[in-house]
């Protein structure tokens, strides 16, 4: 498992509810927490490990002594959004870009934890910034997304700059081609029970 960057098509893979939480699905979770860490990251979404799953994870301090501070969204749904606000994001599938970004100050959010329990909380400052980032992520909605035409632009020359690195790995094979990598998410995704 490692971090995907843009523009890899797992980044805009609109994700699939999880039906079961399996030994797997934790072991996955687990993975995840080790690349954020190691990473220096707040939050990672299933999509940036290229699984199509409405999965992420967030650590608000980063630190992983902290493990209380540590919370798992399966299954994920924004219910309510309140105020605006404006503050920097950056991403991990987007290493060195960052930009202001406008987000509700306040969200309700709900999601299942990995022992099944359905919780519903209430975010502010960075914790909601970061699960609106993540959630985005399930839909393949990046941060970029949601920049001013102005800091879009300023940030152009970089997103070109990965779009070029990330068609040289193709070429060279180290990144198999779109195609491939769309057919693997596919075959990933989880699968509605039958009846
Ligand atoms: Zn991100």
């Amino acid at each position: 498992m490692q971090i995907v960057r843009y523009p890899h098509p797992a980044l805009r893979w609109k994700s699939k509810p999880i039906q079961q939480i399996t030994p797997q699905l934790r072991e996955i979770v687990s993975e995840m927490f080790e690349l954020m860490y190691e990473a220096r990251g707040i939050g990672l979404a299933a999509n940036q490990v290229a699984l199509p799953y409405r999965l992420f994870i967030m650590n608000p301090t980063g630190d992983p002594n902290e493990k209380e501070q540590e919370f798992v969204f399966l299954n994920p749904e924004i219910l309510r959004r309140k105020g605006s606000v404006e503050g920097e994001e950056g991403c991990l599938s987007l290493p060195d870009l960052y930009g202001p970004v406008a987000r509700a100050e306040q969200i309700v959010v709900s999601a299942f934890d990995l022992s099944g329990q359905e919780q519903e909380l209430t975010l502010t400052e960075l914790p909601s910034r970061v699960v609106q980032h993540e959630n985005d992520h399930l839909d393949g909605v990046l941060f970029t997304d949601r920049l001013s035409e102005s800091s879009l632009r300023e940030l152009l020359p970089h997103l070109e700059d990965l779009e070029l690195q990330f068609r040289r790995d193709q070429k060279s094979g180290a990144i198999p081609e779109n195609a491939v990598l769309e057919k693997h998410l596919k075959s990933l995704e989880p699968s509605t029970p039958a009846g």
